[in-house]
């Protein structure tokens, strides 16, 4: 996992999977056509 891409309603849990598997704070950054990661809307966030 390098990369995740989260809709306004997943970026939450986006950013707890980035913390669980890095442990580190993630970089959150506004996206455009990108697909969540964890649904099938448009992302709205990259966190890496
Ligand atoms: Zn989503």
């Amino acid at each position: 996992m390098e990369v995740l891409y989260a809709c306004c309603e997943h970026v939450e849990v986006a950013i707890d999977d980035y913390v669980n598997e890095k442990e580190e704070a993630p970089q959150i950054t506004k996206v455009q056509n990108q697909k969540c990661c964890y649904c099938k809307e448009d992302a709205e966030y990259e966190i890496k």
